[in-house]
C-alpha cells in the first residue's frame, strides 16, 4: 500500500516537474543558458549536440576503447588495446555511446541525483541506436543493470543504471532482469579512487542472486560510465562463474585520457565505480 502511494506520489511529482518545465523558462542543466522551449530533457541545443558525439573510431575490437595510434589500428583488421591483448577483461565485448566529457559528467550527475527518468530513456535511445548500427555482437537474452550496494540504493532510492537499462530492454524487446546480480560489498566512501583501488574495491564484490538462472544466458550488462572497466569485469566474472554464455557491457559514457583542462572540469562525485 505504501509502495503504491509512493509510486503515485513520484508519478505526480514527475508530472508537476514536466508541467513546470513547459511553463517556466528554465536554465539548461549543463551550461545554465536559459532554454527557449520546454522539454523533458533540460539541455540546450549546443549541449545536446555535444552529448551526441560518438567515440572516435577505430575502437578496440573487444572493449571499445578508441585506439589512438593510427599505425596500430591499421596493422590489423580487428585492433585490440593493450589491456585486451593481455586478456584483462572477463566480458566478451563492450561498447560505450560517447566520451566522458565535463558535459557528459553533468548529464550523468543529473541522472544519478535527480531521478531524471526521461533522461534515462533518452540515453537508452542513444544506446539502442548504437546497437542498431552494429547489431553483431549485441545478441542477448537478458538486459541487466549494474547494481548499487544496498546502502547507496537506500540513500538514493533508485539505481541510475536501471533508469537506462529498463527503457533500453523495452526498446530492444529483451527481458529486463534487474535482480540477476547483487553487490555484496559496498564501495568505500571516498570519492576519488586510483585505478588500482578501483580494481581492488570491486574484485569479488558482485555475485549472481541465489534464485537467478544464469546458465547459458547471454547478458547485456548496462551501466552509466566505463571508467577502468573494473566494475563490468567484476560483474562479468560473477555471471560467467554462474554459467553465463556471453556477457556484453554497454555504457553511456567512456572515460578516456583527457586534456588537463577537461579533467579539471569533471565532477569528482561522478567518478564512482
Ligand atoms: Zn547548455
Ligand atoms: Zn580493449
Amino acid at each position: 500500500m505504501a509502495r503504491a502511494a509512493d509510486s503515485v506520489r513520484s508519478h505526480f511529482r514527475g508530472m508537476c516537474e514536466a508541467l513546470a518545465s513547459l511553463a517556466l523558462p528554465a536554465p539548461c542543466r549543463i551550461c545554465t543558458q536559459i532554454l527557449d522551449t520546454g522539454s523533458l530533457i533540460p539541455f540546450c541545443h549546443a549541449c545536446m549536440e555535444g552529448l551526441t558525439q560518438t567515440l572516435p573510431e577505430p575502437l578496440c575490437a573487444q572493449c571499445g576503447r578508441p585506439i589512438v595510434s593510427a599505425a596500430a589500428a591499421e596493422a590489423v583488421s580487428q585492433p585490440q588495446c593493450r589491456l585486451c591483448r593481455s586478456q584483462v577483461y572477463a566480458f566478451d565485448f563492450a561498447r560505450s555511446f560517447g566520451a566522458y566529457t565535463p558535459r557528459m559528467s553533468r548529464a550523468i550527475l543529473l541522472l544519478k541525483y535527480g531521478r531524471a527518468a526521461p533522461l534515462g530513456a533518452w540515453f537508452a535511445r542513444r544506446l539502442a541506436g548504437l546497437i542498431e548500427r552494429q547489431p553483431q555482437g549485441f545478441a542477448a537474452d537478458a538486459v541487466v543493470p549494474v547494481h548499487l550496494d544496498r546502502g547507496r540504493l537506500r540513500e538514493r532510492g533508485y539505481n541510475q543504471a536501471e533508469l537506462i537499462a529498463k527503457p533500453l530492454a523495452r526498446m530492444l524487446g529483451i527481458p529486463f532482469r534487474s535482480y540477476l546480480l547483487v553487490r555484496l560489498r559496498p564501495r568505500p566512501s571516498q570519492l576519488r579512487l586510483t585505478r588500482r583501488e578501483r580494481w581492488e574495491t570491486v574484485r569479488g564484490a558482485y555475485a549472481t542472486h541465489k534464485t537467478a538462472r544464469v546458465d547459458k544466458l547471454r547478458v547485456l550488462l548496462v551501466d552509466d560510465v566505463f571508467t577502468t572497466g573494473a566494475t563490468l569485469d567484476a560483474c562479468s566474472r560473477a555471471l560467467k562463474g554462474a554459467g553465463a554464455a556471453r556477457v556484453v557491457g554497454l555504457t553511456v559514457a567512456r572515460a578516456l585520457p583527457l586534456s588537463p583542462a577537461l579533467e579539471a572540469g569533471l565532477q569528482d562525485q561522478d567518478l564512482e565505480e
